[in-house]
C-alpha cells in the first residue's frame, strides 16, 4: 500500500478570505461578525481533522453552509417546546406546569412597558406582586403574602430573616433533600442559620422541640417530606402544636409545604395534599411553597402568612436579590384567579391533566391506534394499554393515575436499539415528542395530550425507518 499524500491544508481558506468572500454575505446578514466568524473557526478545525483521514478540502460554499448548519443547531437549543407523552405531569426537567392559555396570553400582554411598580391610580410608586398578594390572602386566608424566584427561594428567605447566626429547629425526620440540589441542611448553612435537628428519623414528638428552645432560638420549622413518605412505626408533631408552642415562647414558626394545591384533592379521590390555608389555620406564621407544581402557574416562590412575618420577609435586603419579574407575574395573577372559578379544572391544565379519567385516555389511545400504527409502518406494532402516570415533581410521590396511552414495539428482533432508535428520532422531530422506554416499548402515555391532531401531524414528519 502507498502512502496517502499529507493533507493540503493550503487548501482551506482563511477565516477572514471566507468572510470577506461575496457568498458569505447572507450569512453575515443572519448571524452577525461575531457568531459567524466562530462558527466559521469551528468548521475549518473540523475540516482539518477529517482532512486528516484523507477527505479532500471542502470548498468554501460548503465550509459556509456547514457554519450555517452549525449555528442553526447551535442556537435552537433553549426553551423550545415540546410534546411531553412521558406520563409525568410535573416535569421539573420539562418546565414543570403547562401555563393555561389565559396565563399564557397574560404572558405575552405584559411583555412590553408595564404598572410593575407604578400605582396608576395615585400616579405614585406601586408594590410589584399587589395583585398577587392580594388573590394569595384571598385564596389562603393568609394576612399577606410575597412571591420570590421560586420554593427554594422562599426558603432561603425564611431561613435568613429569621435564622440568621440563630438555631433552626428541625425534626429529624424532615432534613429533605428535593430534586438533588436543594437540600434542608445546606439551604440552612447558606442561609446562616445553626441546624438543630431534634427527634428521630421516624419519630419527634413534641416535648423534642420544647427540649431544644433557647435563648438563640431563631424559628422552629417543619418540612413537607414531599418525594417521600414515612410509614410504619412514626410519629410527627401536628401544624396546630408546634404553632402553639411556637406562640407560647414567641417564636416564629414556618412550614415549607412544597406542592401547594388551593383544593381539597380528596374532593376527586385523590390523597389529601396539604394546603396553605389549612397551615395558616393551624397557626403557622409563615408557609412556603412553589407555584409550578400542583398550583399550574409559571416557576415562582409563594409566601403566604402573618403581616408581621411577611412584613421581615420583605424588609430583607435578599428580598430584592430574590424577587420575580413581570411577566411571571402576570401568569400567576391569573393562575390564582382561574383557581377561584367554578369549575377550575377547565381552565388550568395541571388540575385537568390531574383529573382525567382512564376510560377517556383509553378512548384517545384507540383513537390514535390506527393513524399512528400506519405513520409508523409495518416494522412497528402498536397496542393500546393501560398505564400508571405520576404527577412528579416531589408531589404526592406515592399516587399513580390511572392512564392509558400507545406501546410501540419492533414487530421483529429484540426491542433494544431499534426502541432507543425510535426515541432518538422522536425526539429529532420539529416537536420533539417524549415518551418512555419501559417493559420492551416505547411508551407514549397520553395524559398529557390535548389534542390527537396535535401527535398525528408531528408524526407526520417522522422519517420512515425500519426497526
Ligand atoms: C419542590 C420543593 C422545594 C423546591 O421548590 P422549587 O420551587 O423547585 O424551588 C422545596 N421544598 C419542598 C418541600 C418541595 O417539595
Amino acid at each position: 500500500m502507498s502512502e496517502s499524500p499529507p493533507p493540503a491544508y493550503q487548501d482551506l481558506p482563511s477565516v477572514s478570505a471566507l468572510l470577506e468572500s461575496a457568498p458569505s454575505a447572507a450569512l453575515l446578514r443572519r448571524w452577525g461578525h461575531q457568531l459567524t466568524k466562530d462558527a466559521l473557526q469551528t468548521v475549518l478545525g473540523a475540516a482539518r481533522s477529517t482532512m486528516a483521514s484523507g477527505v479532500p478540502a471542502p470548498t468554501a460554499i460548503a465550509l459556509l453552509a456547514a457554519a450555517d448548519a452549525h449555528l442553526e443547531q447551535r442556537t435552537a437549543r433553549g426553551p423550545r417546546p415540546v410534546l411531553n407523552l412521558s406520563g409525568t405531569l410535573l416535569h421539573t426537567n420539562l418546565g414543570r406546569a403547562p401555563l393555561s392559555p389565559a396565563a399564557m396570553a397574560a404572558v405575552a400582554a405584559a411583555a412590553g412597558p408595564v404598572d410593575l411598580e407604578f400605582d396608576l391610580r395615585s400616579g405614585k410608586r406601586g408594590q410589584r406582586d399587589a395583585a398577587s398578594e392580594a388573590l394569595l390572602c384571598a385564596l389562603t386566608g393568609a394576612e399577606a403574602a410575597a412571591i420570590v424566584n421560586n420554593n427554594a427561594a422562599a426558603v432561603l428567605l425564611v431561613l435568613n430573616t429569621f435564622g440568621l447566626g440563630q438555631e433552626v429547629i428541625v425534626s429529624r425526620g424532615e432534613l429533605v433533600e428535593i430534586g438533588g440540589s436543594f437540600r434542608i441542611p445546606d439551604i440552612m448553612a447558606r442561609a446562616g442559620a445553626r441546624l438543630r435537628e431534634v427527634g428521630t428519623t421516624n419519630r419527634t414528638h413534641l416535648r423534642d422541640y420544647a427540649d431544644a428552645l433557647g435563648s438563640d432560638t431563631g424559628l422552629l420549622m417543619k418540612v413537607h417530606p414531599s418525594n417521600y413518605a414515612l410509614v410504619g412505626y412514626t410519629s410527627e408533631v401536628s401544624l396546630a402544636a408546634l404553632a402553639q408552642l411556637g406562640k407560647a415562647q414567641g417564636i416564629p414558626t414556618a412550614y415549607d409545604l412544597g406542592a401547594g394545591s388551593l383544593l381539597d384533592l380528596r374532593r376527586y379521590n385523590l390523597p389529601e395534599e396539604p394546603r396553605p390555608q389549612d397551615a395558616l389555620k393551624a397557626g403557622i406564621d409563615v408557609v412556603t411553597f412553589s407555584a409550578d407544581k400542583l398550583l399550574g402557574g409559571p416557576q415562582a416562590g409563594l409566601l403566604v402568612g402573618s403581616r408581621k412575618a411577611i412584613t421581615a420577609l420583605r424588609k430583607n435586603p435578599l428580598y430584592r436579590a430574590l424577587r420575580v419579574d413581570k411577566l411571571r407575574l402576570a401568569a400567576l395573577r391569573e393562575t390564582l384567579v382561574q383557581w377561584d372559578r367554578p369549575e377550575p379544572e377547565k381552565h388550568l391544565p395541571t388540575l385537568a391533566y390531574l383529573l382525567r379519567p382512564r376510560r377517556e385516555l383509553s378512548a384517545l389511545a384507540e383513537a390514535l391506534l390506527d393513524p399512528v400504527q400506519e405513520r409508523l409502518g409495518d416494522g412497528w406494532a402498536v397496542r393500546v394499554v393501560p398505564l400508571e402516570s405520576q404527577v412528579g415533581s416531589g408531589a404526592q410521590p406515592a399516587t399513580r393515575l390511572e392512564s392509558a396511552g400507545l406501546a410501540l414495539r419492533p414487530t421483529q428482533g429484540g426491542p433494544g436499539a431499534a426502541l432507543e432508535g425510535l426515541a432518538a428520532a422522536l425526539r429529532a422531530l420539529p416537536l420533539p415528542v417524549l415518551g418512555r422506554i419501559a417493559d420492551g416499548a416505547l411508551l407514549l402515555d397520553l395524559r398529557t395530550l390535548d389534542a390527537p391532531e396535535t401527535l398525528l401531524k408531528t408524526l407526520a414528519e417522522l422519517p420512515r425507518t425500519e426497526p
